[in-house]
C-alpha cells in the first residue's frame, strides 16, 4: 500500500522578480512501513519538501496523494484535517505545549480527533509508558531532558496510530546517547508496522533506516540511482 504517492512535484519560490526553484520535479513513493530518510545538505530543499509531504504547504505543480486522499484537491480547512488524521509530527525543537503535562500533550491530538477525556487519557498514559515515561506523566516539558522531551513528542505523534510518521531533524537537538535512543524506538515502531519518514542532513541517522532518498539542488535521488 502506498502512503506518500507524490509524483513531479515542483515548488517555486518569487523572490521579488526572481523565480527560485526550489523543488524541481521530485517524485517519491513511500509504502506502508517502510522506513525511510530524505537525506541533504542544508539548502537542498528539505524543509520545503517536509512542508509539502507535511500537508503544511502545497507546491506549485505536481500531484500529491498522501494514504489514498487527493491532497492537491483539498481546501484549506481540509488540509489541517488531513494532517490531523494521517500524520504524526516529530520536530527538531519538541514543539510540546509548554504549559501542559507530558500526558497532556500527548492527550491533545487525540481530544482533537473527538476521542473522550478517558480514553485519550489512557492511550496517553500507555504510550508514554512503553517509550519509558510511565513516571514522568505530569511533568511539564521543562521538567525534563531533550531526550525525555522527544520521548513524549513521539508519543504523541503515534497517539493515534496514523498512517505516517514523519520526523524533521528529529534528533538535531539531541546529544549523542539520546539520539541512539530516539532512532532505537524509531526502529521499534518501525517493525510493528509503523511507516516512518525521517529528513534529515545527518548522515549517520541516515544510515539507521532501511531506504534513503537523497535530495540536493531540489532533486531527488534513490538508493543507487
Ligand atoms: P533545507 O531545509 O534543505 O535547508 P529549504 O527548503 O529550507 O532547504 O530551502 C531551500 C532553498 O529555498 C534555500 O535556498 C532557501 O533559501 C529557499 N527558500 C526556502 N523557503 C523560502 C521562501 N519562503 N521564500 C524564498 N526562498 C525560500
Ligand atoms: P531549516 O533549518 O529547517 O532548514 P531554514 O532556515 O531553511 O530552516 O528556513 C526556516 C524558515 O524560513 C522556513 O519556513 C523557510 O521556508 C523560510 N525561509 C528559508 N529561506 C528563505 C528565504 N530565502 N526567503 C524567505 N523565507 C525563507
Amino acid at each position: 500500500k502506498c502512503i506518500i504517492d507524490a509524483k513531479n512535484i515542483v515548488k517555486i519560490y518569487q523572490n521579488g522578480a526572481e523565480e527560485l526553484k526550489v523543488l524541481d520535479d521530485i517524485s517519491i513513493q513511500v509504502f506502508q512501513s517502510d522506513f525511510t530518510a530524505i537525506l541533504g545538505p542544508s539548502g537542498s530543499g528539505k524543509s520545503t519538501l517536509m512542508n509539502i509531504l507535511g500537508c503544511l504547504d502545497l507546491p506549485t505543480a505536481g500531484q500529491y496523494y498522501l494514504d489514498g486522499m487527493d491532497v492537491l484537491k483539498a481546501r484549506d480547512n481540509e488540509l489541517a484535517e488531513i494532517r490531523n488524521q494521517k500524520i504524526g509530527f516529530v520536530f527538531q525543537k519538541f514543539n510540546l505545549m509548554p504549559r501542559l503535562s507530558a500526558i497532556q500533550n500527548v492527550m491533545l491530538p487525540l481530544l482533537y480527533r473527538g476521542v473522550n477525556e478517558k480514553e485519550a487519557g489512557e492511550t496517553a498514559k500507555e504510550k508514554l509508558s512503553r517509550l519509558g515515561l510511565g513516571d514522568r506523566l505530569q511533568h511539564r516539558p521543562n521538567e525534563l531532558s531533550g531526550g525525555q522531551q522527544q520521548r513524549v513528542a513521539i508519543a504523541r505523534a503515534i497517539a493515534g496510530n496514523p498512517p505516517l510518521i514523519l520526523a524533521d531533524e528529529p534528533t538535531g537537538n539531541l546529544d549523542s546517547k539520546s539520539s541512539k535512543d530516539a532512532m532505537e524506538i524509531f526502529r521499534e515502531l518501525n517493525s510493528e508496522g509503523n511507516t516512518i519518514v525521517i529528513i534529515t542532513h545527518d548522515v549517520e541517522v541516515a544510515e539507521e533506516v532501511k531506504k534513503i532518498f537523497y535530495i540536493r539542488d531540489g532533486k531527488i535521488y534513490s538508493d543507487g540511482g
